[in-house]
């Protein structure tokens, strides 16, 4: 196995892995009511590595009670705005502070290389709460004149306030930045809130809990437990006592919280799977767009809900491009996350491993050819090798269904419309990404693909000024900007009499 040893942990993670089990309730670190308690499993060894807490729906009932109890006194929402703020560009600066112990966290948590973590999960996640801290002194609601009185008589206005209590469910891809994306948002608004990372990668929300703590947020305000989906995220889904619930997650998932969410009426933003086209124009500069489309799919080993998954090269270059990046993908062999030459880690679990590996021989037996990849290295860890498929066909499972895995499927085209439509023919639309030098193209395609993002000449850049969430089944309401942050407040119409 040589070449596969993972680089040891330093002093600061182990530390936090010998911790007791303990969810972060009302600013303390309290143990749960039940014994239950999961495994971290660093996916570079498949080996255990520590224990987190697995929740019970009364640890989610107590954790809920302190978020309502500090929304409806008003401790956080009623602060002046720009002590808010203050506090949010705090826990911002604290874990700019920490970017190091961070990054390794994620890396030993979710296998992804700590150089990734280190140059887009951490800086990423400080952006999302520096931009959302801005947000907290500017939110404001309108005056209206009400149409059928004499001007004067009545005094209408329209304020926008915090939606209460937020739980917040997340998955395992981006462990730290998708938390920030939840918690960024909501306590810019004022509200409050309980967020239940995914039960395979919590370590970097525990250990943000402590600069929760440290920033001096008041009890309550922040709440993070740590357990199963079907119990301890169902709990926070059902609790008559949370108003919304946002959910990054699969589609699957997002379509059972909105059911059980419905119960309540809750309000309820998904974010959810993708099946990304990336779309390749015959004037393109083959190499490095080549380079460019590899990236879209290995990155993170393919666990982006944007990976760019279906790769769509003109007929004309068709061949060449796909040769380009059967050559790129050899950038991305995967390594142990720590190894400071690693670009890719391995995925994130011994599940995730078998269901990549399944999709690939479902796509080989219904005639796909492994132009490379298509297995898994000889190691402990849960690697696999960057794989693209060509000769696949729609009806293809590796083609119709998220595979979430370093897995790339090719196809040609040859006109606009006809790779329009066939981007379009996906029950997902989250993201997309066009390359070509022709403007006129890039507009008129970026207008006729029905996705939430459209990139241009790069794919998957998130910037915390532009909304994020997605067509279709890959979403509902989004995240990020202006309409982010509105997603966590209710308008109160004010009408008066003079
Ligand atoms: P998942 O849906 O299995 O789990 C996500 C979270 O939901 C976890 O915290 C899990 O514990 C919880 N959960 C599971 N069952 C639940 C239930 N019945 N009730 C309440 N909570 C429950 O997803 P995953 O496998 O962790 O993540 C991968 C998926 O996330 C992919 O489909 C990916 O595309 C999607 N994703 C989407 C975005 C986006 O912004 N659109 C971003 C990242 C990931």
């Amino acid at each position: 196995l040589q070449g596969w040893t993972q680089p040891a942990y330093s002093p600061a993670v182990n530390r936090l892995l010998g911790r007791r089990p303990a969810h972060f309730i009302d600013n303390e670190w309290v143990e749960s009511t039940g014994n239950a308690q999961i495994e971290v499993i660093d996916p570079s060894t498949s080996k255990i590595i520590g224990h987190i807490a697995d929740a019970t729906a009364e640890d989610i009932d107590r954790a809920v009670r302190a978020a309502r109890a500090a929304f409806d006194d008003g401790r956080w929402s009623g602060l002046p705005p720009i002590r808010r703020e203050a506090a949010i560009n705090r826990l911002a600066d604290l874990i700019e502070a920490n970017a190091d112990e961070f990054a390794e966290l994620e890396a030993i948590d979710n296998g992804k290389p700590r150089a990734m973590a280190a140059a887009v999960d951490v800086p990423g996640t400080v952006a999302q709460l520096r931009y959302m801290a801005g947000w907290a002194t500017k939110i404001s609601g309108e005056v209206v004149d009400p149409l059928s009185a004499p001007t004067g008589a009545f005094h209408g206005y329209v304020r926008r306030e915090p939606i209460g209590v937020a739980g917040q469910i997340i998955p395992w891809n981006f462990p730290l930045l998708m938390a920030a994306l939840k918690i960024a948002p909501a306590l810019a608004a004022g509200c409050t809130l309980v967020l239940k990372p995914a039960e395979q990668t919590s370590l970097t929300a525990l250990r943000l809990a402590d600069m929760v703590l440290e920033a001096g947020f008041p009890a309550g305000v922040v709440n993070v437990v740590t357990g199963d989906g079907r119990i301890a995220g169902d709990a926070l889904v059902r609790h008559p006592l949370v108003d919304k619930i946002a959910f990054t997650g699969s589609t699957e998932v997002g379509k059972i919280i909105n059911r059980t969410a419905t119960d309540t009426l809750k309000r309820v933003t998904l974010e959810l799977g993708g099946k990304s086209p990336v779309i390749v124009m015959p004037d393109v500069e083959l190499e490095s767009a080549a380079a460019g489309a590899a990236g879209a799919i290995f990155f993170n080993a393919g666990q982006v809900c944007v990976a760019g998954s279906r790769l769509f090269a003109h007929r004309d270059i068709y061949d060449r491009f796909l040769d380009g990046v059967v050559d790129a993908s050899k950038a991305w062999t995967p390594r142990p996350s720590l190894d400071p030459t690693a670009r890719m880690g391995p995925v994130v679990s011994r599940e995730q491993h078998e269901r990549v590996l399944r999709y690939i021989d479902e796509g080989r037996r219904a005639g796909a050819t492994v132009m490379t990849g298509g297995d898994a290295p000889a190691a402990e860890g849960y690697y696999l090798n960057p794989t693209v498929l060509a000769d696949v066909n729609p009806q293809m499972s590796v083609v119709r269904e998220e595979i979430f895995g370093p897995v790339v499927v090719v196809q040609r085209f040859d006109d606009l419309d006809e790779v329009a439509a066939a981007a379009n023919d996906t029950a997902f639309g989250l993201g997309a990404s066009i390359w070509t030098r022709d403007l006129s193209v890039m507009h008129r395609l970026a207008a006729k693909v029905r996705a939430g993002t459209v990139w241009g000449n790069c794919h998957g850049v998130l910037d915390a000024a532009l909304p994020f969430g997605g067509y279709k089944q890959s979403g509902v309401g989004r995240e990020q900007a202006r309409q982010g942050l509105e997603a966590y407040t209710e308008l109160k119409s004010v009408i008066i009499q003079l």
